[in-house]
């Protein structure tokens, strides 16, 4: 949600910074900014609609040059999308420019303070507000006003700020969204996410909510907005360009689809003894008496992490025997949950940064669970603030509409059950089973991948409706909800999952001639009640896509079209399952003509409430 790039040093920036901003555009891709200061005057250019409009528009003229600056690609959160309340903000008094990404949420209270003391308001955002605040309280040293003007500040942020009078300085803070500083060679790169600045240099820090860093050409000083120094842990970056670049691919989401056999594999690496039906979980076993002694687990997301924590209740009641329940972050928070004793929270999140899960975190830890992590990005926020936890390690995920984090998470959730399970009731011959399972995946998805042309054709056949349904039972009713998801995301259809039995108490009412309905009926417990539910779509006229277990030639008798996965024991299916769904949707996406990989409304990395 809004991406940050910002850049301090001895090169002319514009380019660079324009090339860190589109790399960080799955961020949010509604208007771009950037300022830069040339020969100690800060220049601005803005632009509604993708970063490419603003190329265009600096290279109408004539670019700007200078070896300070920054650029913001922005998520509207306050205020329309224009070139206005576009990215960076200015306080013209001082000559301050600010990028933000966040939301001020005292911001009306700051700006009538501000409107007295005499200042007046081009846009509608809570960021220029900031601008102003940090304006009026410079007394000629930035990284001192803005320590000042942050102590001022409610809500979220991470920003980036140069102004005019100190023509060599960069500051920027963090608190609450996320902000990497990276160490070159007299020079320093500022951005949302390492992506922006891994072609640049592999050295860099994360920012700890409420830090400031200062930096020049010379070097950085850290320290929090009450100006006690900070040391921060410089670390090496170890993803690789080659991971966020498309590679050949048309789109990111396509390419992910696709990686998601090598993703497993990485995420099973290490982590499987399928012979002693053992699960190695480094980051959990300095937890496991605690563990051992759990008497129930709360799972709290949302989106596709939701569905992801879903399943993992799912498997967590049925293999571990555990007492679990997943749960919206965002209500979650609000309700006034009761945590007993025994009870853990696992926070399922991609990015590690959702606003939502990242509060529903907190309240949980206050309120004294036990807290863990099934997260992506390595060193964001929900790892640093939990008790242990377990990467998914799928590598960056840039489409919008995710998928390979859903099988990470998955993945992840089920090894955390298996090694819960085995230190409850599951016998080391059951856990080896399901191990070995488990690892045969990666080779089932392959085995799925090779029929996208016909899950292309398929889609091609229903596209044109603008309403479908999902429907599933038991452990893949999540994935009904997530196939549902996906088109709704990307293609912009109407779609609605649901437990296939929930049907006849309502939603049936929808179901009219020629209406698409996809099924997941692959073999399992409830695959003769599934088949009953079918046939109750059959007869009000809709049509059936089912998703089915390989070398089930009976259901082509009830579906008009049919996806096959490969056989795999029931809980694991999901991660099979929902891979013709996501080739669906991304076929619908395109065949429609959308941007699949920046899809309207929506951006990556939820950083706001
Ligand atoms: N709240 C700010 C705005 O609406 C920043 C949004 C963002 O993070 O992109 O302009």
């Amino acid at each position: 949600m809004c991406g940050i790039v910002a850049y301090v040093g001895n090169k002319p920036c514009q380019q660079l910074l324009l090339e860190g901003l589109k790399r960080l555009e799955y961020r949010g891709y509604d208007s771009a900014g950037i300022a830069v200061l040339e020969k100690g005057k800060l220049r601005v250019c803005k632009s509604i609609g993708r970063v490419q409009n603003l190329e265009d528009k600096l290279e109408e003229n004539g670019g700007l040059s200078g070896n300070l600056g920054m650029a913001h690609t922005r998520w509207a959160t306050h205020g329309g999308v224009t070139d206005i309340n576009a990215h960076p903000h200015i306080d013209d008094k001082v000559g301050i420019a600010l990028i933000h990404n966040g939301i001020i949420e005292n911001y009306a209270s700051l700006k009538t303070y501000l409107e007295e003391k005499g200042h007046t308001f081009k846009s509608q955002t809570d960021t220029e507000v900031l601008a102003m605040l940090i304006g009026e309280l410079y007394e000629g040293d930035l990284e001192r006003a803005v320590q000042a003007a942050l102590r001022e500040v409610t809500g979220a942020y991470s920003i980036a700020v140069i102004c005019e009078k100190e023509p060599n300085v960069l500051v920027v803070a963090r608190k609450g969204s996320p902000l990497i500083v990276g160490i070159g060679n007299g020079e320093y790169f500022v951005a949302s996410d390492a992506s922006a600045i891994v072609s640049h240099t592999a050295t860099a820090f994360t920012l700890d909510d409420y830090n400031v860093v200062k930096i020049t050409p010379e070097g950085f000083h850290t320290s929090t907005i009450h100006n006690v120094p900070v040391t921060p842990r410089i670390e090496q970056l170890e993803i690789e360009l080659q991971e966020i670049e498309l590679g050949g691919y048309q789109h990111f989401m396509r390419k992910e689809i696709y990686e998601q056999p090598k993703a497993l594999r990485n995420c099973l690496r290490g982590r499987i003894d399928v012979k002693e039906g053992r699960v190695i979980l480094g980051g959990l076993a300095g937890l496991a008496k605690e563990l051992t002694k759990l008497r129930r687990v709360v799972l709290t997301a949302q989106g596709t992490a939701l569905h992801a924590a879903m399943i993992g209740e799912y498997l967590l009641e049925d293999l571990a025997k555990l007492p679990a329940v997943a749960e919206y972050a965002s209500e979650f928070r609000y309700r006034n949950p009761i945590i007993e004793d025994g009870t853990a929270v696992i926070a399922v999140s991609q990015s590690g940064e959702t606003a939502d899960t990242l509060a529903a975190l907190r309240e949980a830890k206050e309120r004294g669970a036990l807290s863990l992590g099934v997260v992506n990005a390595v060193g964001s926020s929900i790892p640093r603030e939990t008790d242990a936890g377990v990467y998914l390690r799928v590598g960056p995920e840039i489409g919008v509409a995710s998928t390979k984090a859903f099988v990470g998470q998955v993945c992840v959730l089920t090894l955390i059950t298996l090694f819960l399970g085995r230190r409850r009731f599951m016998s080391t011959e059951h856990c080896s089973e399901l191990l070995k399972a488990l690892d045969s995946l990666p080779e089932k998805i392959e085995q799925v991948l090779t029929q996208d042309e016909a899950i292309r054709k398929v889609t091609e056949k229903y596209c044109d409706r603008e309403n479908w349904l999902f429907l599933g039972r038991g452990y893949n009713y999540p994935t009904a909800l997530e196939g549902a998801l996906k088109l709704k995301e990307i293609s912009y259809i109407h779609a609605e999952g649901m437990p296939a039995a929930e049907m006849k108490h309502g939603p049936i009412a929808l179901i009219s001639e020629g209406m698409p309905a996809v099924f997941i009926a692959n073999r399992g417990r409830q695959y003769d009640k599934v088949m009953s539910n079918i046939q109750e779509v059959r007869a009000r006229g809709g049509h059936v896509i089912a998703v089915a277990t390989e070398g089930d030639h009976e259901i082509k008798r009830y579906a008009e079209d049919v996806l096959y996965v490969p056989d795999i024991a029931e809980p694991l299916s999901p991660m099979l399952t929902v891979v013709p769904l996501q080739l669906m949707a991304y076929h619908a996406a395109v065949i429609r003509g959308h941007d699949v990989d920046k899809p309207r409304n929506l951006a990556k990395s939820v950083t706001v409430e």
